[in-house]
């Protein structure tokens, strides 16, 4: 099965993008999914061909209309969720981004001006999803982001190693820092334990890394590492929060 994108744009010529490229663009290519930009534009009535108009209740910018945007989703078949960027979604994270890769696509909404009409999210099942806490000038670039993290996680793109379970999110930690030649610069050396080629010890303080960096920079996630293991039934037995 093909992981089918298909995005909904004002601007299609920015598809694929960056994502044409390297990792990504390798797997269009070869067809381990498929990109289709489709311009919202289209799908307008008038012979202006307008998409957008003054917000109601007055104040700066312009909406989407919620008709045009639906008629332009109608359009489509298939089975993939349709998701809108808008920074009032839900925050965009590494698990989400497996269950969609897990799945047969992803239809994305790609905003512009002041966002969406709101009843076009009460009218269609579509998930609202923010790729961090600022605003973008379209919805475009959330959608790139979106659709990188998917793609490399499908089966083939990435070499086995670094698809791991090891890599920051995965685990609800950030990963280890990473180090290569020479060994030698500016006066900084590697690790001593990254040289010592005994794996089991290269391991510890990978591991010791990992949580010490996700405590110090990010609380937030160390928190919820922490609480996800005092609850998990197995974690319980053999880790507490005094560990
Ligand atoms: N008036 C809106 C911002 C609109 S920005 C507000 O204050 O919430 C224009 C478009 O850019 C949005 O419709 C959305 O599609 C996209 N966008 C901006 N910031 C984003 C973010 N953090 N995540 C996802 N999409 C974003």
């Amino acid at each position: 099965m093909t992981f089918a994108a298909t995005v909904l744009t004002l601007y299609p010529d920015m598809f694929p993008g960056p994502l044409g490229h390297s990792i990504a663009g390798r797997a269009l290519a070869e067809g381990r999914w498929s990109l289709e930009a489709i311009n919202i534009r289209d799908f307008a009535t008038d012979r202006h061909r307008t998409v957008d108009d003054t917000p109601a209740g007055g104040g700066a910018g312009m909406v989407l209309r919620a008709d045009v945007v639906a008629s332009a989703l109608d359009s489509l078949g298939g089975t993939a969720p349709v998701l809108a960027m808008t920074p009032r979604g839900r925050p965009l994270s590494q698990a989400r981004v497996r269950e969609l890769a897990a799945g047969p696509g992803a239809t994305i909404l790609c905003g512009r001006f002041e966002g969406f009409d709101e009843r076009l999210f009460e009218a269609r099942s579509i998930e609202e999803v923010s790729i961090g806490d600022y605003v973008l000038s379209g919805g475009e670039m959330g959608a790139l982001v979106l659709l990188d993290a998917c793609v490399r996680l499908l089966p083939g793109v990435m070499g086995a190693a670094s698809s791991g379970d090891e890599e920051s999110f995965e685990s609800g930690l950030l990963e280890y820092p990473h180090y290569t030649r020479p060994q030698m610069w500016e006066g900084r050396t590697i690790p001593e334990v990254l040289r010592s080629g005994d794996h089991a010890r290269i391991a510890a303080w990978r591991k010791a890394q990992a949580e010490t960096d996700t405590r110090l920079r990010r609380p937030d996630l160390w928190e919820r590492h922490i609480g996800a293991r005092v609850q998990s039934p197995s974690g319980a037995q053999r880790r507490t929060k005094d560990e």
